[in-house]
């Protein structure tokens, strides 16, 4: 870890302390927090220094999301929605826009990435959400599912039908038209404000629409996705840490049968393939990560890799380590069982394990065919 990574790594472990399972119980962040975060710079660290970001590599910001993926997925969420949004802007949009959204989004204010509707999840394709320019004005109509912060949000990044193509809309919450439904009791990163939203003839100027309108879906979408699915990865490897720490104080700490659960082999197996994954994992976020860093044109399919490896281990890590502590885990509010609940969602976003199959599939046949 560079002293610069170290640094923000320490902070965010203080400033989280012992909190997060209780974060997750009552389903919030403290809003505070977030925002103190946010305006450091923090949750959109990779941005350059000239708009307010930390000016990271994408190696450097991994490895801070992994930390912050060990302390609390639900944080390590939003920094993941934070740092797209940014990635989206400091992409399409122009001079003008970039200094004026990034600076927004390293001053405190939050911001969360519509594309999934209610009829459209693996196959955006099918989104209906409308982007129209009626002269100096754009009009949005649609409604999002699921975005991740939407609840903590005063931007909201929608992506729509826009002519023949797709466009990104900067939307702010507060704008009329605009309804964010918190999506109550989900599953795992409890605290991360998931929410619905409704967008009913929302009227913005047009310098809130972004560069790229209306070139195809893959194009926008897929650069938005491609940071998101990396951030993904390495939060998932930060839940593998966190899972690792907490197997092996419990199995070096309890005795059954007189000796300690480390010594019993098929406990000790567990703890072998954790650390195994946690390891492999790894590799490939930083592979992944080199690609970014480098420019490469492998950086779509090292990032698919990384997220769809990444995932599915800290899902399986995370049923393990419930398994090892067994009924000291098996309780909410334990950090493996947070683990376990949350690491399932990272099989199903950004590209669900059947998508990352069927898109890994293609690059398969087109490299070794
Ligand atoms: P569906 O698309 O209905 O899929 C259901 C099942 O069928 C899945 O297992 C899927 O893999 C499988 N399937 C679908 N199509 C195929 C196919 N062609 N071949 C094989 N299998 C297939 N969206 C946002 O826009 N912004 C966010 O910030 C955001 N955050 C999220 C956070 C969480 C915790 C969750 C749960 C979702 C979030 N989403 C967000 C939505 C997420 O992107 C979708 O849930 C995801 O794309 C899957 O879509 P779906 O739920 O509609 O499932």
């Amino acid at each position: 870890m560079t002293d610069v990574v170290f640094d923000a790594a320490t902070l965010v472990t203080q400033l989280v302390g012992d909190r997060a399972d209780g974060w997750d119980r009552d389903g919030r962040l403290p809003a505070k927090l977030v925002r103190s975060l946010a305006a450091k710079g923090l949750l959109c660290a990779q941005l350059p220094t000239l708009y307010g970001g930390m000016g990271l590599s994408s190696m450097q910001n991994g490895e801070l999301t992994a930390h912050v993926g060990s302390l609390c997925s639900s944080l390590r969420s939003l920094m993941t929605s934070q740092g797209m949004a940014a990635w989206t802007v400091q992409r399409f949009g122009d001079a003008q826009q970039r200094m004026a959204y990034l600076t927004q989004l390293t001053s405190g204010s939050l911001a969360g990435v519509a594309f999934s509707e209610p009829s459209a999840g693996s196959d955006l394709s099918a989104i209906t959400t409308s982007i129209h320019a009626h002269g100096d004005t754009i009009v949005v109509e649609g409604g999002k599912v699921w975005v991740t912060g939407g609840d903590y949000a005063d931007l909201l990044v929608v992506f729509g039908r826009y002519a023949n193509g797709v466009a990104a809309v900067m939307v702010p919450v507060d704008a009329p038209g605009v309804t964010i439904r918190r999506v109550s009791d989900p599953l795992g990163c409890r605290a991360a404000g998931h929410a619905d939203v409704r967008l009913d003839t929302v009227r913005l100027p047009a310098d809130a629409l972004l560069g790229g309108a209306g070139l195809p879906m893959e194009f926008l979408i897929t650069a938005a996705l491609t940071y998101g699915r990396l951030s993904v990865a390495w939060g998932c490897v930060g839940i593998m840490r966190a899972c690792l720490k907490a197997t092996t104080r419990h199995a070096s700490s309890r005795k059954q049968s007189g000796k300690p659960l480390a010594d019993h082999q098929l406990v000790a197996r567990h703890l072998a393939e954790l650390l195994v994954a946690e390891q492999a994992a790894t590799r490939c976020c930083q592979e992944a990560s080199r690609c970014w860093d480098s420019g490469s044109a492998d950086l779509g399919a090292a990032v698919m890799v990384a997220k769809h490896f990444a995932a599915g281990s800290a899902a399986r890590c995370a049923a393990a380590a419930v398994q090892v502590l067994a009924g000291a885990g098996a309780i909410d509010g334990h950090p493996v069982a947070r683990a376990y609940r949350d690491a399932k969602l990272m099989e199903i976003i950004e590209g669900s394990n059947e998508i990352c199959q069927l898109l890994l599939s293609k690059h398969a046949l087109a490299v070794w065919s």
